[in-house]
């Protein structure tokens, strides 16, 4: 039987569509969720919510393929009990739809920062101090995402500042890149008390914003630092060693595994590892590695 969304999520599923009317896209199609076509998604912001059974919305563009005449059930918000859900049948989006011209891409992530707030959606704002919404170009080729902000993060409001910061410029740099010519976001966007993992139901809230951030500053590469990344942009949890060494693909962009620079400071024998992850980043993007000898 059709019921009520969550008020929370009717404000994201607002925010997303409103995000989408920005951009221009606003041909929405939806698709029935277990057999039972879910009414009007737009109507049902004007009138009562129907139907919506936890399912966020797609939109045929950036994000989805099209599926007929139907808004996708494809979920952002997995339900907290429930086992990630393959996000297969949102990728390959549309190569030129939907893209935001570069010159747009700042003005464009400035909106998804205003759309955040002063973010109470989950438990995680009670205990932050900054939220840590991304640095770096808007325009980068090559986006990192790790998995939520620490002690040095909450206090700064940028991601990767601490020590696994350090580490991660230092790959920045093995890549022959600057920290400036790349973007770098996390999951979430608050830090998680004593450094946990986010749960579920943080990370499926706030993943809505790292997508849009993927989606506008669509990058060529991503690469995922540890399994939390993974986990969140591949839509299901599978050990990392064997998420690792090749491509995948996040919604069209391609996307590589590689271990949490944290994990690494904690056991740096697997930094061969990592930069065998890099190399393949690398390989995608065209680049070689900076001759040694001309570094110095
Ligand atoms: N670890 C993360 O995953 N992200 C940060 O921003 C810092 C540490």
């Amino acid at each position: 039987m059709a019921r009520e969304l969550e008020p929370a999520l009717q404000q994201a599923l607002r925010e997303r569509l409103r995000f989408y009317r920005d951009l221009g896209l606003t041909e929405l199609y939806r698709r029935p969720i277990d057999g039972a076509p879910i009414q009007s998604l737009t109507n049902s912001f004007e009138r009562t919510a129907h139907g919506g059974e936890e399912g966020a919305v797609a939109v045929r563009g950036p994000l989805a393929e099209p599926v007929g005449d139907e808004i996708s059930s494809q979920s952002s918000f997995y339900p907290e009990d429930q086992a990630i859900r393959s996000r297969k049948s949102v990728t390959s989006p549309p190569e030129s739809t939907g893209k935001v011209p570069p010159a747009q891409r700042e003005a464009a992530l400035r909106i998804i920062r205003e759309d955040i707030g002063d973010c109470t959606r989950c438990a995680l704002h009670k205990g932050r101090n900054k939220i840590v919404f991304a640095d770096g170009d808007a325009n980068a080729r090559l986006m990192f995402v790790g998995e939520g902000p620490g002690a040095d993060e909450d206090a700064q409001g940028l991601p990767f500042v601490g020590r696994a910061g350090q580490l991660l410029n230092n790959m920045i740099g093995a890549m022959g890149l600057k920290r400036e010519e790349v973007y770098i976001a996390n999951v979430v966007k608050c830090r998680p008390p004593g450094n946990r993992t986010p749960e579920p139901a943080e990370a499926n809230t706030c993943s809505q914003f790292l997508f849009r951030q993927i989606e506008v500053v669509c990058p060529e590469v991503i690469v995922a630092l540890g399994a939390t990344a993974a986990t969140y942009l591949m839509g299901q949890r599978q050990p990392l060693a064997g998420l690792r060494g090749r491509v995948h693909s996040f919604r069209g962009t391609k996307l590589i595994v590689t271990y949490h620079p944290a994990f690494l400071l904690r056991d740096p024998r697997q930094k061969k590892e990592a930069w065998a992850d890099l190399q393949i980043a690398m390989r995608e993007l065209g680049l070689k590695a900076p001759n040694r000898d001309s570094a110095h």
